[in-house]
């Protein structure tokens, strides 16, 4: 990854991050709001998505878990990089053998995330069945995870579309990479922004 040029006390990330909070926020509101037309609750399954490979493409979701990382103590930070390098570790080989990789996120100890309040986009939107809207393109319909599959697929379709979160968010990193001078690419997983200090 870029060197970064700013450090996780900046005080532009504080504008930037009150953004991303923003945005966070509605979309915890639009999920709940889906949720509750469902009645469906997440009690933690068998295919539990913290084991998905997720990849997240945005820096300033990267320096959000790295600043909920540093409001944990130094044994829990310790125990979450370990455990980071493990998944990294196991990845890497899992990939070279063409196998998939279902590892548990390094945050999530004993069913629960560790850093909640700061997790990424896709953690907040995973589970219930959504629409996207391209420009110029058909609405693409998406399904939920495999629970709410078969606990709510026969229920008629709360209005759930991603569009508006991926656009804002697409936005305010862009003015951030402006804003500090970085034009790279971000894709990294859970594991792999914690191993990168
Ligand atoms: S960041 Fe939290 S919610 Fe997202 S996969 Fe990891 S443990 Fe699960």
């Amino acid at each position: 990854m870029t060197h970064l040029p700013v450090k996780i006390d900046d005080p532009i990330l504080t504008v930037f991050f009150d953004r991303l909070y923003g945005i966070f926020a509605d979309m915890d509101r639009q999920y709940a709001e889906a949720a509750k037309h469902y009645g469906f609750h997440c009690s933690g399954c068998e295919d539990n998505c913290c084991r998905t490979r997720f990849f997240h493409h945005t820096y300033l979701e990267f320096l959000y878990i790295h600043a909920g990382l540093n409001t944990l103590d130094l044994p829990r930070r310790q125990a979450i990089q370990s455990r980071a390098a493990w998944v990294c570790r196991e990845t890497a080989k899992a990939v070279q053998k063409e196998r998939p990789v279902r590892l548990m996120c390094p945050l999530n100890s004993d069913g629960l995330c560790m850093l909640y309040a700061y997790r990424p986009m896709i953690c907040r939107l995973h589970g219930i069945s959504h629409e996207l809207r391209k420009p110029g393109q058909n609405v693409i319909h998406g399904s939920g995870c495999g629970m709410f599959d078969r606990r709510c697929s026969n229920q008629s379709y709360h209005k759930f579309d991603r569009t508006p979160f991926y656009f804002k968010m697409a936005r305010v990193e862009g003015e951030f990479k402006q804003a500090i001078g970085l034009s790279d690419r971000f894709k990294m997983t859970i594991a792999e922004m914690i191993m990168a200090e």
